[in-house]
């Protein structure tokens, strides 16, 4: 009896054993390469919806648009044959990471810039758009620039590029401004709005979401911000097919043709 206990057992923990090295081969635990995504029936991609012309949930439609979700709806139509087949999730600077760390995600294409401190915690594909940090401010304060905003307090997103943007365009200035962290661009607007910062900074893209008549965006344009398609670290196999698509896609003239497209 007590050997076959003890046979029993070690099944147990060789499965167990064999259960972990097949969870952690190929693609990683988690997120899984293609044949996972496969599997699951849908492509589940981590988008903006605050962003025109990159990732917008329309609210006259109820539907996302822009660049970024017409490269997810392509890399649905490369798996599953149907550009319909992928979920939308939405995020912020803040929450796009750790929604591909617990594998939530298969993908970020998030005006997710490509740094090489990032680097160290994602894959990211070939640079499918650069784009550029400004500053939004009130037009009633008649700033032109960076300069006139010495002693000023600039808003700027938790986990973003763009603090460490400004602080490089203001010291080469020598201009001192400071910063109030928050964690969605809405609250960032709303503190401009009501006068708790004196500007608002990220990349331009995501400021023209946030543009009205009271409002206006700056000339200056501080710390190039090059847009990557970002998978979970352990997921290379991942990581190398979408990149081999995004390359297809710059050569081919399927992004130059979307960036037309949405007057990019
Ligand atoms: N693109 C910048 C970044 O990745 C701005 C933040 C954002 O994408 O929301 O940090």
């Amino acid at each position: 009896m007590k050997t076959v206990k003890n046979w029993a057992c070690t099944a147990l923990i060789l499965l167990a054993v064999s259960g972990a090295v097949f969870a952690g081969g190929k693609g990683d635990a988690g997120a899984g390469g293609v044949d996972a995504i496969k599997k699951a029936g849908v492509l589940k991609v981590g988008v903006k919806s605050d962003v025109p012309g990159f990732g917008l949930l329309n609210p006259e439609t109820g539907k996302y648009e822009g660049l970024e979700i017409e490269l997810s709806k392509l890399i649905a139509n490369e798996i599953f044959g149907d550009p319909e087949r992928v979920a939308f999730t939405p995020v912020t600077a803040k929450t796009r990471g750790p929604l591909l760390d617990n594998g939530d995600i298969d993908f970020v294409i998030a005006t997710f810039t490509v740094t090489e401190e990032r680097k160290l915690t994602y894959n990211f594909s070939s640079i499918y758009y650069t784009d550029g940090v400004g500053l939004l401010t009130k037009t009633a304060a008649g700033y032109k620039s960076l300069k006139d905003l010495n002693g000023k307090t600039i808003g700027v997103a938790q986990s973003a590029t763009s603090r460490k943007a400004i602080e490089d365009g203001a010291a080469a200035l020598g201009v001192k401004v400071s910063f109030a962290e928050f964690a969605t661009y809405p609250e960032i607007k709303a503190a401009l709005d009501s006068g708790r910062v004196d500007a608002f900074s990220v990349d331009k893209a995501i400021l023209r979401g946030y543009l009205d008549s009271s409002v206006g965006l700056l000339d200056d344009t501080y710390a190039p911000q090059p847009y990557g398609v970002a998978t979970k670290l352990g997921n290379k196999d991942l990581a190398a097919w979408v990149d081999g698509l995004i390359q297809k896609w710059l050569k081919d003239g399927t992004v130059g043709g979307l960036v037309r497209k949405y007057s990019l």
